[in-house]
């Protein structure tokens, strides 16, 4: 249990950064978790369609992965092991061999990198760059890939680049993202003239880097001709093509792999944020075997493989993904979340439906919109939150695991959420 109940909120204006975020949207202290519910310290539940940024796709406090964590501890099973082998390590390396590589006919190493998302960007730009001698790096408008300097030099958002400061963002090539600048525009076109032209001022790229469905970018989901055409570029150019699926993997799109049904082989996958099951921070580079160039301890760190998030890791693999019946429950959840979102659609005018899977929201035209609904549905006991250049996606990123009932509920709440929003807002025009 917490130490400290109180719903007292001062300390953290008094002692915590200027930098924090989430937090300042949902102005609760947050003391238990459970499924898809959130409790306060006053005693309020609240339905959590923010699931930790998809970090929490199977809910909080999964039963199996809590006890199987439990009694890991309970044996004095290693917590820290560095990158030694621990029974911990191989039996999450031979699950996830044997249930998820193995019958997708996937043939990648997996490299424990720092344990955030970012690190793994980050060991995936270095990897690029070692393999192929070349700097340049493509990425994409809207795409979002991490806070330390190379994943940010690979992200878009002018606000996040901001935090650097002065600090140099630098090897990185932006090119639109599929539809970026509208339909009219054919994206793969400009980046083929750009690479193809030697006056275009972009140097031969070591990598792509791109996420299937762009989390923090607005929801805008690629085609599968876009990818194929992407990894098709990477092919023709000698650069490697870099899959984030962070946000996107573990289930959130439909499939364990975001890409998977798309006929693309990247050479490089990071992950991270639901890969541990339970929200424990752990990462990984799925690196294509014969990328594999790395010697001994040249990408080192203390903390690379977290032994606790082995152990829940695994048992979400076994519990989740050795049979399609899971993958069968995101399908049909995600056509819940459609029919609730085209509701959304059409309340509010000129509002567009966005994502895919369920990684999915509703562009509503303006952040100031966005976020009062988002505002107006924690009051209601709902915690959402926005995505987006300008923080205009209302973003629903349910846990996977949600029942029907709840999840139609936290639906529901959304709804009457975005009507009460759109009526005071004609009212007020009125
Ligand atoms: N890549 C993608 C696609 C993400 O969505 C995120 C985080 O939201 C990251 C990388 C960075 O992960 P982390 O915040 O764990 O460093």
């Amino acid at each position: 249990m917490p130490t400290d109940m109180s719903a007292d909120l001062s300390v953290y204006t008094r002692r915590e950064s200027e930098a924090r975020s989430y937090c300042r949207s949902f102005p609760v202290s947050f003391v238990k978790a459970q499924g898809s519910q959130l409790f306060d310290a006053d005693g309020n539940s609240y339905i959590d369609f923010l699931a930790g940024c998809s970090t929490l796709n199977y809910g909080h406090n999964d039963p199996d992965m809590k006890k199987a964590l439990i009694e890991h501890i309970t044996e004095d099973g290693i917590a820290h092991g560095l990158d030694m082998h621990t029974g911990a390590k191989a039996a999450f390396l031979r699950a996830f061999e044997d249930i998820i590589l193995s019958p997708r006919n996937m043939d990648y190493k997996v490299m424990m990198t720092g344990p955030t998302g970012t690190n793994a960007v980050e060991a995936a730009m270095k990897l690029a760059r070692k393999v192929t001698g070349r700097k340049n790096i493509v990425a994409f408008t809207n795409g979002f890939h991490g806070m330390t300097m190379g994943a940010l030099s690979c992200t878009g958002n002018a606000g996040k680049r901001k935090g650097a400061g002065s600090g140099p963002l630098c090897g990185t090539t932006h090119m639109p993202y599929e539809h970026a600048f509208g339909s009219d525009m054919d994206s793969l076109r400009v980046i083929r003239e750009m690479l193809g032209n030697s006056s275009s001022g972009m140097d031969a790229p070591a990598a792509f880097i791109i996420e299937p469905v762009q989390g923090e970018g607005g929801l805008n989901a690629a085609s599968t001709e876009f990818l194929q055409g992407v990894a098709k570029l990477a092919k023709e150019y000698g650069a490697l093509l870099i899959v984030d699926d962070i946000q996107s993997g573990c289930g959130r799109t439909g499939t364990f792999f975001s890409f998977e049904e798309m006929g693309i082989e990247p050479d490089l996958i990071p992950m991270a944020k639901s890969f541990s099951g339970m929200g424990l921070p752990f990462a990984a580079l799925l690196v294509k075997r014969e990328h594999d160039i790395w010697k001994p301890a040249e990408h080192n760190g203390t903390f690379r493989g977290n032994t606790h998030a082995f152990v829940t890791a695994r048992v979400a693999l076994e519990k989740f993904w050795k049979d399609d019946t899971f993958q069968k429950s995101i399908f049909a959840k995600s056509e819940v979340l459609e029919t609730a979102l085209k509701r959304i659609v059409e309340i509010v005018p000129g509002a567009r439906l966005k994502g895919r899977g369920m990684m999915r929201g509703v562009d509503v035209g303006s952040g100031d919109l966005a976020e009062k609904i988002c505002a107006r549905a924690f009051e209601k006991g709902l915690v959402i939150e926005t995505s987006g250049a300008d923080d205009e996606v209302v973003k629903v990123l349910a846990p996977l695991t949600t029942p029907d009932k709840m999840f139609q509920k936290g639906l529901d709440i959304l709804v009457d959420a975005v009507k009460e929003v759109t009526d005071k807002t004609k009212v007020a025009a009125e």
